[in-house]
C-alpha cells in the first residue's frame, strides 16, 4: 500500500492537524485538542490547550467563495457499488449540455475517487493561481476538482484518518475557484453567482466526509440531497440511515433514484430484475417515507463501458432505455432545484 507523498500532504494537509501530531489526533479545533488521550506526550499539547477555541475562521471565507455557486447539490448512497459516481456524471454532462449553464463536480471520496476516470479526466492535475485551486475542466462549462488531481499516479493509496479528510474537504470548498477566474471579476461586497450548479459526489455511507461537507455548506446553503440505491432490500435498508442523516443535518432530499433496476438485453429488449426488489423496491421506501421517487435505471452493460472511456453515456446511446430514465430523472432534478431555488 502506497501511503500519501509528501508532496500530496504539503498540499492538502488540513490546517487542524499538524505534520507531527500523532495518529489519532482529534484536530487542532476539537475541543478535546490537547486534552484526548492522543495528545498525551504531543509536542503540540500546550499550545493546542491553551490556544482559543471558537467559531471556524474558515467559514466565512467557504461562504465567500459558496456565494458564486447558485446550486449545490450533495449525491449520496448508503451501500458502495451502486453507481453514484457514475449517475453524478451524468447529471453532470446534462446540466452541461446547456451552454448557457457552468457546472461544477467535486469528489470527495477521498479513498476511492472515480469522479475523474467516468468524467475522462485521468493524469489531470490542478493548478494554482492567486484565486486559488484552478479545477480541471472536462468542458467550457463543467469543471471537477478531485484528490486523484493531487496524487502523483492513480494507483496511490490515500491512508487518511477523519481530521485529514475533513480538511481536505474544507479546502476544496475554500480554496477551489469553480468560477475559472471570474471570481476575481465578481468583487467581493457584491458576489453574484457564476456556477450554476455544484454537485458533490460523497463516498458510501454517513461519515467524516459527509459532516465535513455538510457542515462547511451549513450557512451557504445545500439545494438538496439526491439519494441513490439499488433495488433489493439490503440497499435499501442502508439508504434508509442516509434518509435518516439527511433529516437530522436538515439537508432538504430532492429524491430517491433506483439504480440498476432490472436488465434490458440491448439485443431484444427483454427485462429480467437481476436485484431483485423482494420488499417493493425505491419506489414502495419513498411512498414509506414520504419521499419523491425520481425514477429506475435498468442496467446496460455499456454504463461501465462509457464509465471506464470517460464518456457521456446519454450522449452515446440516447436510444438506450438507460438514457430514457436518466433523462426523465435528470429533468425531474432540474425542475426540484429550480423550485428550491425561486421559493
Ligand atoms: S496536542 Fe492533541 S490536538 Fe494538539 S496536535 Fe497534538 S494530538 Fe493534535
Amino acid at each position: 500500500m502506497v501511503d500519501v507523498p509528501p508532496l500530496v500532504v504539503a498540499r492538502a494537509l488540513p490546517d487542524q492537524v499538524p505534520e507531527n501530531a500523532p495518529a489519532h489526533c482529534p484536530g487542532t479545533e476539537s475541543d478535546l485538542a490537547g486534552k484526548a488521550s492522543a495528545c498525551a506526550g504531543c509536542a503540540n499539547q500546550d499550545a493546542c490547550q491553551s490556544a482559543p477555541k471558537g467559531p471556524d475562521p474558515d467559514l466565512p471565507l467557504i461562504r465567500t467563495r459558496m456565494a458564486s455557486v447558485r446550486c449545490k447539490i450533495l449525491v449520496l448512497s448508503g451501500k458502495g457499488g451502486v453507481g453514484k459516481s457514475t449517475f453524478t456524471a451524468q447529471l453532470a454532462w446534462a446540466f452541461a449540455s446547456d451552454m448557457h449553464t457552468q457546472t461544477g463536480v467535486m469528489d470527495i471520496d477521498v479513498c476511492g475517487p472515480s469522479i475523474p476516470t467516468i468524467l475522462g479526466l485521468k493524469d489531470q492535475y490542478i493548478h494554482q493561481s492567486a484565486a486559488g485551486w484552478t479545477p480541471v475542466y472536462v468542458a467550457d462549462n463543467l469543471a471537477c476538482m478531485s484528490i486523484e488531481f493531487l496524487l502523483p499516479h492513480a494507483n496511490a493509496a490515500v491512508v487518511w484518518r477523519g481530521p485529514k479528510k475533513n480538511g481536505l474537504i474544507k479546502q476544496f470548498l475554500k480554496d477551489v475557484d469553480w468560477t475559472g477566474g471570474m471570481a476575481d471579476e465578481l468583487g467581493a461586497d457584491a458576489p453574484k453567482p457564476a456556477v450554476d450548479y455544484l454537485l458533490v459526489d460523497t463516498p458510501p455511507g454517513t461519515s467524516d466526509e459527509h459532516l465535513a461537507v455538510v457542515g462547511c455548506l451549513r450557512e451557504s446553503g445545500i439545494d438538496g440531497a439526491v439519494l441513490i440505491t439499488t433495488p433489493q432490500e439490503v440497499s435499501l435498508q442502508d439508504v434508509r440511515k442516509e434518509i435518516s442523516f439527511c433529516r437530522k443535518m436538515q439537508v432538504p432530499i430532492l429524491g430517491v433514484v433506483e439504480n440498476m433496476a432490472g436488465f434490458v438485453c440491448p439485443s431484444c429488449h427483454a427485462r429480467s430484475d437481476i436485484f431483485y426488489p423482494s420488499t417493493g423496491g425505491a419506489r414502495a421506501l419513498c411512498e414509506e417515507l414520504g419521499l419523491v421517487f425520481l425514477g429506475s435505471v435498468p442496467l446496460d452493460p455499456r454504463i461501465a463501458r462509457s464509465c471506464d472511456v470517460g464518456e457521456s453515456f446519454v450522449d452515446a446511446y440516447p436510444d438506450s432505455p438507460a438514457s430514457e430514465a436518466y433523462t426523465h430523472i435528470i429533468a425531474q432534478i432540474k425542475r426540484l432545484v429550480r423550485k428550491t431555488d425561486t421559493a
